[in-house]
């Protein structure tokens, strides 16, 4: 007889850790799989450093998981004794008429968040080492910072395993399939049984939804960490803000104080598509970060010093750049996340919240109706 679960959870990153936490947390049977151990760096939650905010510029649609994210991020730093966010401040910077600027601003006065609307003298008085152009102004989102995504996943894993969830690293779900209203769920190793089912393989989630050709693009992404050449003090945390800069129209530019490994920034969506997670090129070359650099010297000119580090990511992409979190389209005892677009995981505890509320068809404790299934 296949093994019995209430849920059994297929991807353990970001959205998935936060679903078992969740589930177990409510005294469910949960059983957890993942392809290799998270957190791990062959998914998308590594690198050590990932913005959050509120003053958010993709729409207000995002303000509720938002707010839940906070509140959550605090509930699992109790919990489990880790430090997980430093909020040291997010500048959104641009033309004044720029998307960054206007709706950040936007969404800051929505959702209440202290926020300043600062011109680029202020700026550079404020935190030293930013260089903004002429006629750029910053949104400084005072409640934003950094969170740690390998201490945030190792955290919602240890928890949901104190609450008795069941974890299998390196076990990776082959198939699954309904079985009357229950689902069997296949690895290498065994058929598990669940009545429901949540899939949160990330990048690879195509391959558990063949049949549906989610419209998914996956997009190699490279960040560089920059030993500063001058002025170190400039970028610390205390002094350094995290930034997101629209340096051209709908091309984005971020990056992050020193936490004592160099100034880590990257570009957002403009990296190379591939056909599938396993085909993302690992090794990475100093041209992969030319790009970052030129743009590093306008923003932050005493950055532009050796590389300390490099990594490689991948984003999985909705055509609109959206999250997607919904019911399978055609089993309802299955619900999925994924495709978040390069800008997830700051929501991923509120997205496994709310994967939990769906599966046991509690009341939604945030408004997804944005995220639902659209294709
Ligand atoms: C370079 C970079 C910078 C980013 N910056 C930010 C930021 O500043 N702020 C922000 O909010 N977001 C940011 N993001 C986005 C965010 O990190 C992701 O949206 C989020 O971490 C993705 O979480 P996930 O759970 O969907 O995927 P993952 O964390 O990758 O988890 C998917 C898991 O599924 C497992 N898996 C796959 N297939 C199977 C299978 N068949 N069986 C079992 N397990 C399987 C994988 O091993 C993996 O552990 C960034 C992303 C990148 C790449």
């Amino acid at each position: 007889m296949p093994e019995t679960f209430d849920t059994i959870v297929v991807g353990l990153g970001a959205d998935g850790s936060a679903a078992a936490y969740h589930l177990a947390r409510r005294g469910q049977r949960v059983l957890g799989l993942d392809r290799y151990a998270p957190p791990h760096t062959l998914g998308a939650t590594h690198g050590g450093s990932r913005i959050i905010r509120k003053a958010y510029f993709e729409g207000q649609q995002y303000l509720s998981l938002l707010e839940r994210a906070y509140v959550l991020w605090r509930d699992l730093e109790a919990a489990s004794g880790c430090v997980l966010l430093n909020l040291c401040g997010c500048l959104n910077i641009g033309l004044p008429e720029s998307q960054i600027v206007k709706e950040s601003q936007q969404s800051a006065e929505a959702i209440g968040v202290p926020y300043a609307r600062l011109p680029a003298a202020a700026v550079q008085r404020r935190f030293p080492a930013f260089h903004l152009e002429d006629g750029h102004v910053a949104v400084f989102d005072t409640e934003a910072g950094l969170i740690s995504p390998e201490n945030g996943v190792r955290a919602h894993l240890e928890q949901a395993r104190r609450y008795g969830a069941r974890l299998h690293f390196d076990e990776p779900a082959l198939r699954w399939q309904p079985d009357g209203d229950d689902v069997a769920v296949t690895t290498a190793q065994a058929t598990y049984r669940a009545g429901r089912l949540i899939l949160t393989a990330g990048g690879w989630i195509n391959d558990l939804l063949a049949d549906l050709r989610l419209p998914l693009q996956i997009e190699r992404v490279t960040n560089a960490w920059f030993r500063p050449k001058a002025n170190a003090a400039h970028f610390h945390p205390s002094r350094c803000p995290v930034y997101i800069w629209e340096y051209d129209p709908d091309l984005y530019f971020y990056g992050f104080p020193d936490l004592g490994d160099g100034v880590k920034a990257g570009i957002h969506y403009e990296g190379a598509l591939v056909d599938h997670p396993d085909a993302v090129e690992r090794a990475v070359s100093e041209t992969d970060h030319e790009a970052a650099r030129v743009v590093l010297r306008r923003l932050l000119p005493d950055a532009d010093g050796p590389f300390a580090n490099t990594a490689v990511c991948f984003y999985t992409n909705t055509p609109d750049k959206h999250y997607l979190i919904d019911h399978h389209p055609d089993h309802p005892q299955v619900a999925l996340a994924s495709a978040c677009s390069g800008h997830g995981f700051k929501a991923s505890n509120a997205i496994g919240e709310a994967l939990a509320d769906l599966v046991t068809e509690q009341d939604l404790k945030v408004d997804i109706d944005a995220f639902r299934w659209r294709w």
